[in-house]
Order: C-alpha cells, then structure tokens, then sequence
C-alpha cells in the first residue's frame, strides 16, 4: 500500500547538444550525447518519494533496456513497481532531444508501451486506489486511465491531482474529478479555451467554474498562485535562485504538493513546498538529478 499513487508515464531522454536547429535534410555532429530518466508522471513519483512518501507506480513500459532502466530507477528510489506492466515485445517511451548552444530544444516524443495503459489496467490496481491519500497524473498517460484511476480515488476520498501537460483538450467528466490542478501559465490559457485565455485570473476561474476544486498555477520565475471558488487568490513568490536549467522544475512541483497533502498539509502550506522543492531543481542540472530530498527543502524553508 501507497500513499501517494501515480498513472505515470516513462520516457528514456535521449539528450544531443548541437549548435543549432538541424536544417531539413542536413546532419549535424552533436558535441555531446546523453540518456536520462523522463517521463512527467515518472519524475514526479520520483519527486514525492524523495519528499518521503510512500509512492506507487501504475504504468506500462516496454520489455527492452529502457524499460529496465526505469525499473532500476524506481526501485533505487524505493516506488512500489507492481502495477507496472512490462509488455511483451512492445517500447519503451522515448523523448528525443536536441539541446541547442543558446539553451533553448526540440523535442520529439514517442509514447511507446504507455500509449496501451488503458482503464483495465488502472481497475487491476482498484486495492491500491482503495488505500492511498493522493492519485496523481499528467496529460501524457491516455485520458481513460487517468479518468478510471480518479473515480476510484473518488470513492477512496483521496486528493486526486493532475498536471495538465502536455496542454490537451480534457473531457468535462475528467474536469469534475480534478482536485488540485498544476497547470503552466501557458497550459491554463489553452485549457481555458479561447473565451477566457485573456488572463490568468479568468482562465483559472473558467476552470472552477468547470468543477476543478483548485487551480495552482505555475509561473516559472514568479512562483505560483491559488485559485478557489469563493476564495480570493493567493500568490507564493517564486524564490530567488541561481538557475542552472529548469528541465523537471514543473514534475518537482507536482510530486512535492503530492507529498505535502499525503502528510496532511493544507493546501496552502503544500504549496510552500512544492514552490520551494521546484525552486531547488532549478539550480542543478536534468530533470532526476535536480530533485531534491525532504531535508534540503526542509532546510530552505526554515
Ligand atoms: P514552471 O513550470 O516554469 O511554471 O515552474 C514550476 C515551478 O518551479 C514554479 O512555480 C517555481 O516554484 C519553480 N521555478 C521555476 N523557475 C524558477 C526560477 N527561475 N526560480 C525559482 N523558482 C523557479
């Protein structure tokens, strides 16, 4: 048993610093080549595990070497992995990644095994749902998973917490599951659809008004703000850091705002973690490398 339980998705990185973007038809020497851990859901589970919670995987990985990489990751990190399924003859998720001098990338993403995590499969783990505190994913695991993991929250009286990204279209029904929304600010803005993509303020009211229990935003450098019905907003500013990168900066927020409420934090106190977590990822290096540990957040905080 779990508190926090994650429908996560699982991407090996594969990281090529070039000079600049890649004409079409032209090849490039890379300067350096590299494979990380990725996967929005798989870095935020790694995110409140080091934040101390007790954290379980449901996901599908593909039965090849960066399917064990993953593997190997969770369990270093001690995630519960028994709901990860490893499909027979199928991929792993890949992201590949081109790093430009100017710091700036592409990315092109392929799913793999993830693409199949279906409903069914979120049903198998219905004992786990039954018994943990939060349920968390993002837009990149297939909606109906996500959608049949938050009914079961709902009947388990846990937090369910979703981070929009990547921005998609969300059904109305997935909407009203929602408890803690983390969007971007760009990620609200096309959320909200075009009527209410004005501000951030009339975007996120749009969102509750939909049957989002809270929306908290992001805003990079700025920090974020909360949004609750009837509730005036409440801004946290962002802290002031020496940013090396801020690859998994969003992931760090999510997966310490998933740990703070497991431990019962409100969540306005949650957010002062998960400000502070995401704050420390930006001043290192990669997404899994720049995450923190409970007692270094703890130590900024104090
Ligand atoms: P973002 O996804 O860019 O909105 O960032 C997520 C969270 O990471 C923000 O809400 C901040 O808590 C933190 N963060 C991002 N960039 C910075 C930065 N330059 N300085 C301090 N904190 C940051």
């Amino acid at each position: 048993m779990a508190d926090v339980v994650c429908v996560a998705s699982w991407n090996a990185d594969l990281i090529s610093q070039v000079a600049r973007p890649i004409a079409r038809g032209e090849t490039l020497m890379a300067r350096s080549f590299s494979i990380s851990p990725g996967g929005k859901g798989s870095n935020a589970a790694v995110a409140a595990a080091r934040q101390g919670a007790s954290v379980a995987l449901i996901a599908r990985i593909g039965d090849d070497d960066f399917g064990r990489m993953g593997m190997d990751l969770w369990h270093a990190e001690g995630i519960a992995t028994e709901h990860v399924e490893q499909a027979p003859g199928e991929r792993s998720g890949v992201a590949q990644i081109l790093v430009y001098d100017d710091g700036d990338n592409s990315i092109a993403v392929h799913p793999g095994a993830g693409a199949g995590l279906g409903a069914a499969q979120v049903q198998a783990a219905a004992a786990l749902l039954a018994n943990c505190r939060v349920v968390m994913a993002s837009c990149e695991v297939p909606v109906e998973a996500t959608l049949q993991a938050f009914q079961l929250a709902r009947k388990a009286n846990a937090i369910t917490l979703l981070n929009p990204a990547p921005a998609r279209a969300l059904p109305d029904a997935l909407l009203a599951l929602v408890d803690v929304l983390t969007p971007n600010e760009s990620e609200l803005l096309q959320l909200a659809g075009p009527a209410h993509s004005g501000s951030v303020d009339d975007a996120a009211q749009h969102l509750l008004t939909q049957g989002v229990g809270a929306v908290l935003v992001t805003l990079g450098a700025t920090g974020c703000r909360l949004y609750q019905t009837g509730q005036a907003p409440v801004a946290l500013a962002g802290r002031s850091m020496t940013v090396r990168d801020t690859i998994g900066a969003g992931d760090t927020f999510t997966g310490a705002l998933a740990a703070a409420l497991a431990r019962g934090q409100t969540l306005a106190i949650a957010m002062e973690w998960a400000n502070a977590a995401a704050a420390l990822s930006v001043t290192r290096h990669g997404a899994i490398d720049g995450i923190p540990a409970y007692g270094e957040v703890a130590a900024l905080l104090r």
